[in-house]
């Protein structure tokens, strides 16, 4: 009998570590997949591209849910995404991250009883003010499945008494970087269209609520940035919440070279030949090591320790980087497979 799995996703993070398990779910004949996209980013470059270059599938349910104030899109998720669960009837729910649709999802199918499947569980900031460090936490406690990246991830669930259910299965995003790595050196043509030089410029991107919310944070963040620009070409992927903030604030970025957000190949292509990569996105810090790519953190703290650790990154306001090695972490690229493995597993199928 075939086994229906729901899984959530509304933001792009999620769209590409989807990406890597869809595919390994449709590996395996018993398993359905239906993917609920609930809206939380809604323009083409934030989502429909990911859906084409990515291959997948087009979701079957798309809940139109988005702005707002976090307790009004998470609740309005909530209603929504209940709705389909009881419709669906899934043996189980796949949520991926740290965003609203993650919480929204996870609180959803715990109240109906549906065993919860975790995604990049474990993470950790330390930082509660952080919106996605609330919905991490909340999402870990109500999951069963939870899928860590990372052995620091695995300790950060013990220490909240977190280990039935805890799996340490790679990252998902190692997955997505090597199935897209030969197609983005293939077919992307960013450099030429920007007219940079291999090893030549920097890649930037900018969208944390701790950076954008708060004017003087910005502008902290911009004037990092147009320093950096004065070294060496600095391109700039402009995240909607960052563009919409920098006209609140009546703030430019002049020397910086700001484009439309990238899809996943230009954004590879852009990364396997950068100098450096600044970054305040989760995502990034792991893609710039994933190509041998020193990157700065413009950040106060991060999740992905193992990067700093081994000198790959920095935090932007520690001068330099520690002595460099490579990263034993973040796996083989079969993560996806491993977590289809452990939840067929977990539901009483053959793994
Ligand atoms: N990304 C992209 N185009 C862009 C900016 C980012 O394809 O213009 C990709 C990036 O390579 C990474 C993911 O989006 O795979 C990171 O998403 P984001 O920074 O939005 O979220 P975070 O990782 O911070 O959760």
């Amino acid at each position: 009998m075939a086994i229906r799995l729901l899984s959530v996703v509304g933001a792009r993070p999620q769209f590409i570590k989807a990406a890597a398990v869809s595919r390994a779910i449709g590996a395996r004949p018993e398993l359905i997949e239906v993917m609920v996209h609930t809206g939380q980013h809604f323009d083409p470059e934030m989502s429909d591209v990911f859906f084409e270059e990515l291959g997948i599938p087009a979701p079957a349910h798309h809940l139109g849910i988005h702005g707002g104030g976090h307790g009004e899109m998470t609740g309005r998720m909530l209603e929504a995404l209940e709705r389909v669960m009881t419709e669906v009837r899934p043996a189980a729910v796949i949520v991926y991250g740290d965003t609203n649709s993650t919480l929204a999802g996870a609180l959803a199918a715990a109240k109906l009883h549906l065993p919860v499947a975790h995604v990049e569980a474990g993470l950790r900031s330390f930082n509660r003010r952080m919106p996605e460090e609330v919905n991490r936490v909340l999402a870990d406690h109500v999951s069963a499945l939870l899928f860590c990246p990372t052995a620091t991830a695995v300790e950060n669930l013990a220490r909240e008494g977190i280990t039935a259910g805890v799996h340490n299965v790679g990252d998902v995003m190692y997955d997505a970087t090597l199935f897209a790595a030969a197609a983005a050196r293939e077919r992307s043509s960013i450099l030429d269209r920007l007219g940079l030089r291999p090893r030549g410029y920097a890649v930037a991107t900018l969208h944390r609520a701790e950076n954008t919310d708060d004017a003087a944070a910005l502008a902290r963040a911009v004037a990092y940035l147009e320093a950096e620009a004065a070294r060496r070409p600095v391109v700039l992927p402009l995240h909607p919440r960052t563009r919409a903030a920098l006209a609140r604030d009546a703030l430019s970025l002049a020397a910086v070279r700001t484009v439309a957000p990238l899809g996943y190949l230009d954004m590879h292509r852009l990364l396997q030949d950068a100098e450096l990569v600044l970054t305040d996105s989760g995502g990034l810090q792991k893609e710039a090591y994933f190509h041998r790519v020193p990157c700065v953190t413009l950040r106060d703290e991060t999740e992905w320790v193992e990067t700093v650790e081994h000198g790959w990154n920095r935090l932007w306001r520690v001068a330099s980087w520690r002595a460099r090695s490579e990263i034993a972490d973040y796996g083989d690229g079969r993560a996806a497979q491993r977590i289809v493995e452990r939840i067929v597993e977990r539901l009483g199928g053959a793994a």
